[in-house]
């Protein structure tokens, strides 16, 4: 009897241990990526906070939160700057493993690729001379209007208010020039670089209203799901340990945002 209860003693152990060694090796499965041990971005830094070139290097909300997803995944990260409008393309082709860039999650895009879980919002504005008489996004209509190329921003202007009357920028900040020079007689752009550029440069001001709101996420192959599966479960721990918001404190201050709230 005593026998029979160490054998089940003994087959308990070994059964718990399988289970925790194959549990353990689901945890810990390494997720494949384009070149093995790297997590290689695809971004467009030309987009403050979210990514800008500083020195040498990167920097940016999504630089840091693509970076905190490269430490839990054990991966090294490596950034590559490209036109915004290439990121889907190159990540659907297999260049890259992930496209982060202050990226709009919309249904056309969800055709190409798959989107991680929702990480920021972002809000379509519109930027104005000082002196403008544009007040709401109503009196764009047969207006010039300037935008950064392959956008949100860019494609909603073209259907509300006809290619013919939309100047596709490269940038951000070219399409901001063209508004100083007065080629275009607004910009509309994302709320956080839109403050970037107002703050940088004399005698424009960003309108007290809405156009459009988003989600951004982060773009990755459809046959990626186990990279998908993994960047949402870093996501979700950055948000439940307060480290996403850590990171969005440091680029974004949070007396701004409390303006904001307050100008609502
Ligand atoms: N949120 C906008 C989009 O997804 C702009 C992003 C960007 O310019 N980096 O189209």
């Amino acid at each position: 009897m005593k026998k029979t209860f160490l054998s089940i003693l003994a087959a308990l152990i070994c059964m718990t241990m399988v289970f925790s060694m194959t549990a353990f090796a689901a945890e810990a499965a390494p997720v494949s990526t384009v070149e093995e041990g790297v997590l290689n971005i695809a971004t467009n830094a030309e987009f403050p906070p979210y990514e800008f070139k500083e020195g040498d290097g990167f920097a940016g909300i999504d630089i840091e939160i693509a970076g905190a997803i490269a430490e839990a995944l054990g991966l090294e990260l490596k950034v590559n700057d490209v036109e915004f409008g290439s990121i889907i393309g190159g990540v659907q082709s297999g260049k890259y493993d992930i496209g982060i860039a202050g990226m709009t999650k919309t249904e056309e895009r969800l055709q190409s690729v798959n989107f991680s879980e929702t990480y920021a919002i972002g809000v379509q504005v519109i930027i104005v001379k000082e002196d403008s008489d544009i007040q709401t996004a109503d009196d764009l209509v047969g207006r010039k209007i300037g935008v950064q190329q392959d956008t949100t921003g860019d494609i909603y202007c073209c259907g509300d208010f006809g290619d013919e009357n939309v100047t596709e920028y490269r940038n951000g900040a070219e399409a901001v020039q063209g508004l100083i020079a007065g080629k275009v007689d607004c910009v509309v752009i994302d709320n956080e670089p839109a403050k970037s550029y107002v703050a940088a440069t004399e005698g424009l001001k960003i309108l007290d209203t809405e156009y459009v709101t988003e989600e951004y996420a982060i773009c990755i192959a459809k046959e990626s799901e186990d990279l998908l599966a993994a960047i949402n479960g870093v996501i979700k721990d950055l948000q439940e340990s307060g480290k996403l918001q850590e990171i969005v404190d440091k680029y974004i201050s949070a007396g701004e945002e409390a303006e904001e709230e307050e100008s609502k």
